[in-house]
């Protein structure tokens, strides 16, 4: 019988034997190797030098991936068993033999949205500049089909992938892209962060690497953390025009372990879009690689008319995830209704872990998406340019820096030349005069810059940047 002593397969129990033996071994090698990172934690702090060491880790790496290729054995497999050796160092040089087991590498704090809403409770008025949430109203379709769903009796469980028709529908709509979604290929999910949630959970394993090109929105980090991956950031600048460049790309996506490239056009925060030359040679990249694609891309109804923005969904890679969502596009981030489009073989795990979190999306939820799909949302996007373009004008007036946004509804500046300017000191001060904004530190290390989101009417807008000039006069953005 499997799994019993005497199996009479020739030859098991010796195997057995040994491979127990070798494990043991390996755990005494375990310990020899704590005890070693103990004394390395006690010398560092001797010397005052921190823990990490990016440069050490990295030929580290190189030397075992030469290693594994030298013993014929999976580099995927050395790389991921370096990773938990490496985590486990970290750790026991933080705090000792002792130390509990590890965190994950960066504890979510409380965003500046959240610590702004909390002044709120508090009798505070906020000038909303920090976040991502326009201050329009849904469109009435959708008002009227939630309030008409509790009538119609859609107040169920659903289908984990979401309703046929709502499936269909979003098919549909991403077909406006320059591709040809089936109903097949398309899952609901309460938002497009829960399909980032998703994808990464379900296509990532510990140890894998996700590339990453920074500035980013700060979910793509938290997500491919808790899924057990290494990030591996591309930098990017304002000078660069915030365009990653395809040698730094293909360097970060060299390793063996590489899984997943993270694209977000339009972006968030710089506004960018890319041009068609480089998103071609970054599928080219991932295709070649048989990397995954996760292009997030909720803010296409955002792009530029003529900022040449290019859907992933045009190329037809069939290991691409495309994330789309009404938040932005339709006003309806409280209703938290998002798409993924992607080959079934990727939705049906995606649907068995979105099964197992919450069941299905609620029903009445995607009866609004449904019928939000049916409205003209021009207008509320034109608007969101116009506004943007007010806020352009009076940065550059006060000699902000920033890249002119070819989409989204963001403005990510800094101001002068940047050098001795901190954004997370001018969004704390900013804070206190009843005006958020968001710290550029949270989308990487991106500390000398702020993000202005673009969502509130002109006249709010305005009076928000007062305070940020008149922060900025009194030195506010100096650490
Ligand atoms: N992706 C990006 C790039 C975002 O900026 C946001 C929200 N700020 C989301 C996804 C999440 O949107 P949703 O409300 O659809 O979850």
């Amino acid at each position: 019988m499997a799994g019993s002593g005497g199996s009479g397969a020739p030859g098991l129990e010796a195997l057995r034997a040994r491979m127990d033996e070798v494990t043991m071994r390996m755990v005494g090698l375990l310990k020899e190797r704590t005890e070693i990172a103990v004394g390395i934690g006690r010398a560092k702090r001797s010397a005052g030098l921190v823990v990490a060491d990016a440069g050490r880790e990295e030929s580290l790496r190189r030397r075992v991936a030469a290693e594994c290729g030298a013993l014929g054995l999976d580099a995927a497999m050395g790389s991921r068993l370096l990773d938990l050796l490496l985590d486990e160092s970290v750790r026991v040089q933080s705090g000792g033999a002792g130390a509990p087991p590890a965190a994950p590498r960066r504890e979510p704090r409380p965003s500046m949205f959240q610590r702004a809403k909390a002044l709120e409770a508090g009798g505070r008025r906020i000038i909303h500049m920090e976040v991502g949430e326009p201050d329009f109203a849904p469109p009435p379709e959708a008002e009227r089909a939630l309030a008409g769903a509790c009538a119609a009796g859609r107040t169920r469980y659903g289908p984990p992938k979401g309703t046929p028709e709502l499936r269909a529908a979003f098919a549909e709509y991403a077909r406006r892209y320059g591709a040809s979604p089936g109903a097949e290929d398309v899952m609901v999910t309460p938002g497009g962060r829960f399909s980032v949630f998703l994808a990464m959970s379900a296509l990532l394993s510990p140890g894998d690497e996700v590339v990453l090109v920074e500035p980013a929105w700060p979910a793509y980090r938290d997500c491919a953390e808790l899924a057990g991956a290494a990030v591996r950031a591309v930098g990017t600048s304002l000078e660069g025009g915030w365009v990653p460049r395809l040698e730094d790309v293909e360097r970060a996506a060299s390793g063996p372990a590489a899984r997943m490239l993270v694209l977000n056009y339009p972006n968030n925060p710089t506004g960018r879009v890319l041009p068609p030359g480089t998103m071609d040679g970054l599928m080219s990249l991932a295709a070649e690689r048989g990397l995954y694609v996760l292009s997030d891309e909720i803010y296409s109804e955002h792009a530029g008319p003529s900022s040449g923005w290019k859907s992933a969904l045009s190329y037809g890679y069939g290991r691409a995830v495309t994330v789309q969502s009404l938040s932005k596009s339709h006003a309806m981030t409280g209703f938290r209704a998002g798409f993924a489009v992607a080959a079934p073989p990727i939705t049906d795990r995606m649907a068995r872990l979105q099964a197992v979190c919450l069941t299905s999306v609620p029903d009445p939820v995607q009866h609004a998406a449904l019928a939000a799909l049916g409205a003209d949302v021009s207008g509320r996007t034109a608007e969101i340019r116009s506004r943007l373009r007010a806020l352009q004008s009076r940065a550059s007036a006060m000699g902000l820096r920033f890249l002119a946004p070819d989409g989204a509804m963001y403005l990510f500046a800094t101001p002068g030349n940047g050098a001795g300017f901190d954004g997370t000191a001018l969004a704390n001060r900013l804070l206190g005069y009843g005006v958020a904004v968001a710290p550029g530190e949270d989308f990487g290390g991106y500390g000398r810059y702020v993000r202005i989101s673009a969502c509130l009417g002109v006249d709010e807008l305005m009076e928000g940047m007062d305070a940020v000039e008149r922060a900025l006069a009194e030195g506010g953005g100096v650490g």
